[in-house]
């Protein structure tokens, strides 16, 4: 664990989280609704960035600390474990919008498009730079193989089990795919598996304290994305 570097993984995260606060609150609405753009306590305008309180009326948008704390907690374990390296960029970059679609879902159980489809061409820009500078063309393509076979089966499970995994899911499993697949097929294995032991894990937890039932659905998209964290930090 480099120390220094998850210092500044924090501190960075924490500000990143700060950032991308206005954004999770806009895109935190029903499936088909249009993005919030006003304070839901006096309808006044809701900034763009840093929208930690409403500006007219100074009351708070969402959970105060959360978000940049989860985001500098992610980034701190990333750069801790992996220090600075060429593909960290794209890493931090799938930590920081991993928090906020995870935050969204929990919150409104959407993984919403805004966030997941832009993700992609990003990330296999900043894989594909972190390739050209550490000559690491195999796991370049190796990483697009594995955005295909994860966003893949997550289709096949979503087709054999309706309702329990949706569009977003299977798009996320994507953007998961092309990280853990740059790591390694082992790390992808791992972190595919990681995510459903970490689901029914939670399930089992929430079952047991009676707070859903056995028809409830629960969102997937933090296990999915926290199952991918626990392998590239145990096995990356
Ligand atoms: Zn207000």
């Amino acid at each position: 664990m480099e120390l220094a570097w998850a210092a500044i993984g924090l501190a960075a995260g924490a500000a990143i989280g700060a950032a991308l606060r206005g954004t999770v609150f806009r895109l935190s609405v029903s499936a088909g609704d249009p993005p919030r753009t006003s304070c839901p306590c006096c309808v006044g305008p809701v900034p763009r960035w840093l929208a930690l309180r409403c500006r007219c009326c100074r009351s708070r948008l969402g959970t105060p600390l959360v978000l940049e704390l989860a985001t500098g907690a992610v980034l701190a374990l990333l750069l801790g474990r992996f220090g600075v390296q060429p593909d960290m960029v794209a890493f931090c970059y799938l930590g920081a919008v991993g928090v906020s679609l995870a935050a969204i879902d929990i919150s409104v159980h959407r993984l919403p498009d805004a966030l997941t489809l832009p993700a992609y061409p990003v990330l296999i820009v900043l894989l594909a730079l972190a390739a050209l500078t550490g000559h690491h063309a195999g796991a370049l393509v190796r990483s697009l193989a594995g955005c295909v076979v994860l966003a893949a089966a997550y289709l096949v499970l979503g087709l054999l089990r309706p309702g329990q995994l949706g569009g977003g899911d299977i798009k996320l499993a994507g953007l998961a795919g092309l990280a853990l697949g740059w790591l390694g097929w082992p790390v992808l294995l791992a972190g595919a598996a990681l995510g459903f032991v970490l689901s029914a894990v939670v399930s089992l937890g929430l079952l047991a304290a009676r707070r859903i039932t056995l028809r409830s659905q629960i969102c997937f998209g933090p296990f999915l994305l926290g199952g991918a964290l626990l392998a590239a930090l145990a096995i990356g």
